[in-house]
């Protein structure tokens, strides 16, 4: 969190709203996205955005439905924009949250993967009825998860849920179990050879190009770094010279 508020700071004060973000090129919003990660997602923002301004006249939609139909906008980013943005009652399941239902109310331990239907059945079961209370508890919730029912260290003894939690009265069964592989490491692997090139490209600047000479400089595994250009290049990041060179996309 503390890492994305001063990309989210500079990003805002460059795009304020919706048709300032779809009028920016591939190359503005991919270096103004940095070491974020995942920067597929610089674009498929803007693409949002050419969308809210195409379909809704530049303003975001009241509706889940609407709000779901937009590019790279999933159940969690609709359900928290209907909440947080909006007020109006709606459940939001997101990590934090589901770990604290489960434990809170199933005595079971939330092992991760997707959301299960009685995951979401339990979200909105005990969401309360009020929407202005809804909006509060899903905060609440939220941050609960967030700082205190952890999903390793949860601080039982600090917790103002402890008298009514199941989980902790079962004696905490199966802390921390997760579903979900473990974490790959990120060294040698092709997000971090993609991240070195785009970094490459956004420390030469919005206009310049990578030569095969600088490409070949930066990584020693060829067919590797042919590989992740190649990648890049489909996902739309970068755009390849009849040369070879490599450079952010103009349009
Ligand atoms: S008592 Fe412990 S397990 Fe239960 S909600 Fe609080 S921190 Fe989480």
């Amino acid at each position: 969190m503390s890492r994305v508020v001063p990309y989210w700071t500079a990003w805002m004060h460059e795009w304020p709203e919706p048709s300032a973000l779809a009028a920016a090129t591939s190359a503005e919003v991919i270096t103004a996205w940095g070491r974020l990660g995942y920067p597929r997602r610089a674009l498929r923002l803007r693409e949002c955005a050419e969308s809210i301004c195409g379909r809704h006249g530049g303003r975001l939609p009241d509706s889940y439905e609407e709000l779901v139909a937009l590019p790279g906008i999933g159940d969690y980013t609709a359900s928290a924009v209907m909440s947080f943005a909006f007020g109006r009652r709606i459940a939001v399941v997101d990590t934090n949250i589901r770990r604290v239902l489960s434990r809170v109310f199933l005595g079971e331990e939330s092992t991760g993967g997707a959301a299960s239907r009685r995951e979401r059945d339990l979200a909105e079961d005990v969401l309360p009825r009020g929407a202005v209370d809804s909006v509060v508890w899903n905060q609440a919730v939220m941050e609960l998860g967030a700082v205190v029912c952890t999903a390793r260290t949860p601080g039982c003894e600090d917790c103002p849920l402890a008298p009514f939690c199941a989980f902790l009265a079962a004696g905490r069964p199966g802390l921390g179990e997760r579903r979900t592989r473990p974490r790959q490491r990120f060294e040698g692997t092709d997000r971090q050879v993609r991240g070195i090139v785009l970094r490459a490209l956004r420390e030469a600047g919005r206009d310049a190009s990578l030569s095969r000479v600088d490409l070949e400089g930066l990584w020693k595994d060829r067919t590797q770094l042919e590989s992740c250009v190649a990648s890049l290049d489909e996902d739309g990041l970068v755009e390849i010279g009849s040369d070879g060179s490599v450079r952010l996309p103009l349009s």
